[in-house]
Formats: structure tokens, sequence, C-alpha cells
């Protein structure tokens, strides 16, 4: 669909507001889908000069969707603004984007680190993803060891990125992901089991490839695997693109509750009611503060459920939420908890 067209489709009736996490903080109609796509069509039709001030309200989103799945006009706004990045990416002062842009096109991942060997020659791989390789390695582990207690033989794939930090920053991808598709296809897999929810959904829309989250693996194997008892109160955050974008959200609840001893507590914006923690669409790299903010009122939800323990599906809101959490609430990736002895 055209941008323009797409942009038309929306009816100004403002009931995607109530459920902006960005908008919920800054409570200006800039930040909101609305305000956004009325910015944008204006743009495109020369209505208003392509400031930075206009052009930055597009990455002033955390592509959380929630906007598109209240909208009873069915906009696609993730795709509109996605679209609006790469048209304006160039435009814009936004040297940590670039920077990024830049080394995942030469180091092959958004960290400017040195790609690790993929291991094995099964089929069937494990795909950690760039965040979980380089920023929080205890989930690679943790799924590893679950998966040698489920699976016979399995390799690991760690030599691409999935290739969606391009597309969330604005820049062409379709090279880079062609690339990684020949070679998924040298290395002779053909099922990949996934953590990271952004490289699921990356490689399930983009890859010609069987794709499986971890966590339909382990609800199948349940009757074999135990887990250790954790006798805590445990919160779980459902991850944007893992709820909205996949529509995994009781999955990690059943796997929760065949932990012994563990108290599920709820958050009150909980399955596809949940509320962005701010780590999403590179929005921290933009606006560090107000994506801390979105943080905070997760880790305060967290605490009014009286939770010891929070935990999630998603490398990227573990991090960010770990990093936020004071020392009265622990902040563990769902697959570390299950595969702790
Ligand atoms: S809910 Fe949809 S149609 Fe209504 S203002 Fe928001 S984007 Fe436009
Ligand atoms: S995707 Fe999320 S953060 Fe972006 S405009 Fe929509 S509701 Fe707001």
């Amino acid at each position: 669909m055209e941008p323009e067209s797409l942009l038309k489709r929306c009816m100004r009736c403002g009931f995607c507001r109530a459920s902006c996490p960005v908008f919920e903080e800054t409570k200006n109609e800039g930040s909101v889908a609305r305000g956004k796509l009325q910015t944008l069509l204006a743009l495109l039709e020369g209505e208003v000069p392509a400031s930075e001030k206009a052009l930055l309200r597009v990455f002033e989103c955390t592509t959380c969707d929630a906007c598109a799945q209240a909208c009873p006009a069915g906009v696609e706004v993730g795709s509109a603004i996605l679209a609006a990045r790469r048209r304006y990416l160039a435009k814009l002062e936004l040297p940590v984007h670039e920077w990024k842009v830049e080394v995942t096109r030469e180091m092959g991942n958004p960290f400017g680190e040195v790609m690790r060997a993929s291991e094995g020659e099964a089929s069937t791989a494990y795909f950690p993803g760039c965040t979980t390789q380089f920023r929080a390695g205890e989930i690679e582990q943790a799924a590893v060891g679950l998966l040698r207690r489920i699976l016979g033989d399995f390799s690991v794939v760690r030599d691409f990125c999935c290739g969606a930090p391009l597309l969330t920053f604005g820049s062409a991808w379709e090279d880079f992901i062609a690339r990684n598709r020949a070679k998924l296809e040298e290395q002779g897999v053909e099922r990949l089991i996934v953590t990271c929810p952004g490289c699921y959904n990356t490689l399930r829309k983009h890859y010609r490839i069987e794709v499986v989250h971890l966590s339909a693996l382990l609800l199948e194997s349940l009757e074999e695997l135990t887990f250790s008892p954790l006798s805590a109160r445990v919160a779980y955050h459902d991850p944007c693109h893992l709820t909205r974008g996949a529509n995994i959200y009781e999955e990690p609840r059943r796997l929760l509750e065949a932990v012994p001893e563990l108290e599920l507590r709820e958050l009150e914006h909980t399955r596809l009611d949940t509320r962005c923690c701010g780590a999403g669409g590179g929005f921290p790299l933009a606006f560090p503060e107000l994506s801390a903010s979105l943080g905070k009122r997760r880790l305060a939800e967290a605490k009014r459920a009286k939770a010891e323990v929070l935990t999630t599906f998603c490398p990227s809101c573990y991090l960010h939420l770990r990093t936020l959490a004071g020392e009265d609430l622990i902040v563990k990736d769902l697959t570390v908890l299950l595969a702790e002895d």
C-alpha cells in the first residue's frame, strides 16, 4: 500500500491515545499514533517543512503496536512508522542509529562485536540473536542447557544478525537478509529455535525456514521436564513483540505454573493489554529518559503486585528492566529462570 493511502485510513478518532505508552508519559499529541500519522501525511504532502522536530517523531515510538491493536480502522501504524524511518533516517542527526546501521552492515551485528562461529551440523539449530549473544550470554547458556534436555542433536547458529536492527532504524536490508538466507541453506539448517521475540518475528516473516519459539518446544516436552522449585512471588512482563507480535502469552504462564512452589502474580497491564517497558524499536537510543520512565512504570506495577521476581521472555526487556530495578526486585529472563538447578 502507498504511504499516503495508509495514512489517510486514519479517521482521527483518537482510540490509540489510551494505549500508547509514550503518550501516557508525554501527554503530547505528537507522540501518539494519530499525531504521528498526521505529521507524516503533512510531510508527504509538503504542507509542513521537514524540520528536525517533525522528523524525530517517527523515532519517538517503541514499535509496541498497542495503537494498531486498538485502532478500529485497521491502520498499520507500525508499517507507516518503519516506512517513514527509512525515508527520513538520512535527514536526521542520529549518530548512534547511524553507527548501529554501519556496524551491522560491516561487522554483522549492531554492537560492533566480532561475530562468533556457529557450532554443529544438525539441521535443527538454536539461534540466540545478537542481543543475547553479546549482552545476555546467560540466556544463550540457559537455552542450550534446556535444549540438551529435550532434543537429541542440534546446532547453534551465531554467525549472523537476523537484520531486525536495520529494519528498525530505517535502513535498506533486503540484500542483508538475502545473504543470511543463503548462509542457512549452505549450512543445511531447516529449523530454527529462537528465544528473542525480535528475531522470532523477523525470521518467520522474512526467511523461508521453519521457526519455532523455545516456549512451544518446552511445552511439548513438559512431561519429560522437571524444573527446580522456586519459592517466590513471580510476575511476568509480556514483551510487546512476543505478545502482540506473535500471540505468545499463555505459553510463558503455563511454563511458570510448572515451576514448583512458584506463585504467579499478574501485572495490571497483562497479555495483549501489556505496556511496553521502553526497550523496543531503538527507543532508548534516541529517548533514553523517556525510555527509562516507561520501564519504571512496569517496575512499579511489579512492586504493586508484591512480586519478588519479575521475569520476561526477551533479552532487550530483561536488560532494560534489570538496569532500572532496585535491590528489592530481581529481574530474570524466563529461559534462565527455567534452566536454574
Ligand atoms: S485509532 Fe486508528 S483511526 Fe483512530 S486516530 Fe488512532 S490511528 Fe487513527
Ligand atoms: S507503536 Fe506503541 S509507542 Fe508507537 S505510537 Fe503506537 S502505541 Fe505509541
